[in-house]
């Protein structure tokens, strides 16, 4: 019988060989095959009384060969792509336009702590940061729509052990054959750590190290976008403490510093959650007051002046301190310079007064300065 050819897959050492020649059997081997680690060859034998090999027997076994070879191939890749998706280090899942889970892979449960029985029909709404929720579930319904293509944001998750976890969220719109609806496929990738790291070095670009309030950037950053937003400036105080040399020249340094933090905290306790309160430098404050009635101003201003007569204590010691507050009225000033220059002027004229008061601007002021 002659040899056979095989097929289009991988030749190895292409040995082609009569496999059986036993008694009246007679059998033929394909040409060996390969497909990843897997190696085989297809054997086709038939008795030879009954009738003798002929071309088209050969041409079967060539043609066998290249589909049964085929065939494992593409299970071969079928089943890598599964493992892929099983297996992979990103967060699979796939749902429904509005976010019910169909089907997920297990780094994905490794992602949120559950098992395959408690996430099945959860919604990703669910467990979705409050404050990323809205962001991400309108693009995600977007999606699923098809009107969008794709969806790209970073969000944190829950895990069930309580904790949020930065993810990145990639979802595509998935026309699967033979499905009913669209589904979104969402990839979600662990960027956790980065994520941390990335928002202590913004931290650390907009907040004073000593005190950890905001710093003058993040004041005049405040100021510029509540005037964008509103088309007002909000009213500003500027807080120095009075004779700070003193108290750094008697007690050192070190202890200056715990003052300076002490101050700052006993300024943040006494405003709203919607006021800023900054560290300009050396011993001078800030406080940003989007609240733009002049006379709640002037009472947080003497709020904060009489909020010092309570002692700092530093290393057991009792350290009296007071501050000189200035204030500008947001409404009364063309420019954010110029809100910066009024509440400076304002402190200095609460230093010339004998200290420890506070002072508004006023048109005088300007005038005595001008
Ligand atoms: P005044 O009542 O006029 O404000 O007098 P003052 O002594 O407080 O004078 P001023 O505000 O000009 O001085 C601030 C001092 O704060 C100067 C400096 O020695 C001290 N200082 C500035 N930054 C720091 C700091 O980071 N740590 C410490 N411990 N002291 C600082
Ligand atoms: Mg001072």
């Amino acid at each position: 019988t002659g040899p056979l050819i095989t097929d289009d897959l991988q030749r190895t050492n292409g040995q082609q060989s009569v496999l059986a020649q036993r008694s009246e059997a007679r059998g033929v081997l394909s040409w060996p095959f390969e497909i990843g680690v897997q190696r085989g060859a297809l054997v086709l034998s038939q008795y030879i009384h009954i009738r003798p090999w002929t071309d088209a027997d050969e041409a079967l076994v060539s043609r066998s060969a290249t589909l049964y070879g085929r065939a494992l191939r593409q299970a071969r890749s079928e089943q890598l792509l599964a493992l892929t998706y099983q297996r992979g280090p990103i967060g699979f899942s796939i749902r429904t336009a509005d976010g019910v889970l169909v089907d997920c892979n297990e780094r994905y449960l490794t992602l949120v702590g559950q098992t395959r029985e408690e996430v099945w029909s959860t919604r990703l709404s669910d467990r979705l940061h409050p404050d990323d929720r809205a962001e991400v579930m309108a693009e995600h319904e977007q999606v699923g729509r098809g009107v969008l293509a794709e969806m790209r944001r970073e969000a944190r998750v829950l895990h069930t052990d309580g904790s949020w976890r930065w993810v990145r969220i990639n979802a595509v719109h998935l026309e699967a054959p033979g499905a009913t609806e669209p589904f979104v496929l969402t990839s979600l990738e662990d960027i956790h750590e980065l994520r941390e790291q990335q928002l202590a070095i913004e931290h650390a670009a907009s907040h004073d190290t000593l005190t950890g309030v905001p710093n003058r950037a993040t004041m005049e950053a405040t100021i510029e976008a509540y005037a964008q937003r509103t088309g007002r400036l909000p009213n500003l105080l500027v807080i120095d403490i009075d004779r700070f040399k003193l108290s750094n020249d008697s007690l050192g340094h070190h202890a200056g510093d715990q003052i300076l933090r002490a101050v700052a905290n006993r300024i943040v306790s006494h405003v709203r959650d919607a006021d800023l309160v900054a560290r300009l430098g050396g011993d001078e404050f800030a406080v940003v007051i989007p609240q733009l009635d002049p006379s709640h101003a002037d009472r947080l201003a003497e709020r904060l002046r009489r909020s010092m007569e309570e002692p700092i204590v530093v290393d057991g010691r009792v350290t009296p301190q007071t501050v000189s507050i200035g204030v500008a009225l947001g409404d009364d000033c063309e420019s954010i310079p110029d809100l910066l220059v009024r509440a400076d002027r304002a402190m200095y004229a609460a230093k010339s007064n004998g200290r420890n008061g506070h002072v508004i601007f006023d048109r005088s002021m300007r005038e005595e300065a001008d």
